[in-house]
């Protein structure tokens, strides 16, 4: 079975800064991977690679069993033409810290936008299909609401939806609840909690520490654009083995 996310020495640089240098991990078919690590370790510009945000400098990265940002033709590689990005693109969901909502678009609005644009999803089962999904997270009440209307975790929960929408086989979260409340945190979290127990592949991006350990099938501790430890997010909390991986953690608490 191929992977969903594979990533085999994956390098990333901007100008002379050297942001991945090398990264290298696996994600299976419903597993859910939690990625943590400093600021600036490059984890944002890992999950912005997978989504053909950025383009990878060296290594190979995939999804799905498709090679990212690239076509291989006669042994050589050549940047994918932008159709085909898009085209695997469409599959992959993003939730971001800041939740970019239209914010002239009410939370159905906002669901409806990719499918009937970019899907030609015909509009009334756009809208029944939007529907079931706000009823998912929990916000059926919410859909004439604007964002404006709508707490942080509840327009958090819309971008959930609207990620879902498009019937993406892999959903990418960066940071998704940093920006919340401390009291909202918790609705976001039981949306994904519910997402995964459903079986959708996921990475997270958190530093919500409880969530890695009950949620997350892996763990991967990411420093200075390379994995420094991953393993069994129980067994690496209990017991990290690298000293930075101690330090981020004591840091947390
Ligand atoms: P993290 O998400 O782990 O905090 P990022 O992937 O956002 O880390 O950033 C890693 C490094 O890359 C940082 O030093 C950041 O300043 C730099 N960086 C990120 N995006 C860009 C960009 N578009 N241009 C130049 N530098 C960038
Ligand atoms: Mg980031």
């Amino acid at each position: 079975m191929t992977a969903m996310v594979k990533a085999d020495r994956v390098c990333k640089n901007y100008g002379a800064l050297q942001v991945l240098k090398g990264v290298s991990l696996e994600i299976d078919r419903g597993q859910v991977l939690c990625l943590v690590g400093p600021s600036g370790s490059g984890k944002s510009t890992f999950l912005r690679c997978i989504n053909h945000l950025e383009v990878v400098n060296a290594g190979r990265l995939y999804v799905d069993g498709e090679l990212v940002g690239y076509e291989e033709r006669g042994g050589k590689l050549y940047e994918l033409h932008p159709r085909a990005a898009a085209r695997q693109r469409r599959d992959i969901g993003m939730v971001f810290q800041h939740f970019n909502l239209f914010p002239h678009r009410t939370a159905l609005e906002n669901i409806i936008e990719a499918p009937t644009q970019v899907k030609r999803v015909p509009k009334k089962d756009a809208v029944a299909r939007a529907r079931d999904l706000l009823d998912q997270v929990g916000l059926s009440a919410k859909a004439d609401a604007y964002p404006a209307q709508l707490s942080g975790g509840q327009q958090q929960r819309v971008a959930i939806a609207r990620a879902l929408a498009m019937d993406p086989k892999l959903m990418l979260f960066d940071e998704p609840t940093s920006a919340l409340d401390p009291e909202l945190v918790g609705e976001v979290l039981t949306v994904m909690q519910n997402l995964a127990k459903e079986g959708m592949t996921m990475v997270v991006v958190t530093h919500e520490m409880g969530f890695a350990r009950e949620v997350a099938d892996e763990l991967v501790f990411m420093d200075g654009g390379v994995v420094v430890e991953s393993g069994n997010p129980r067994e690496l909390l209990a017991n990290p083995q690298h000293d930075r991986t101690k330090l981020f953690l004591s840091n947390l608490l």
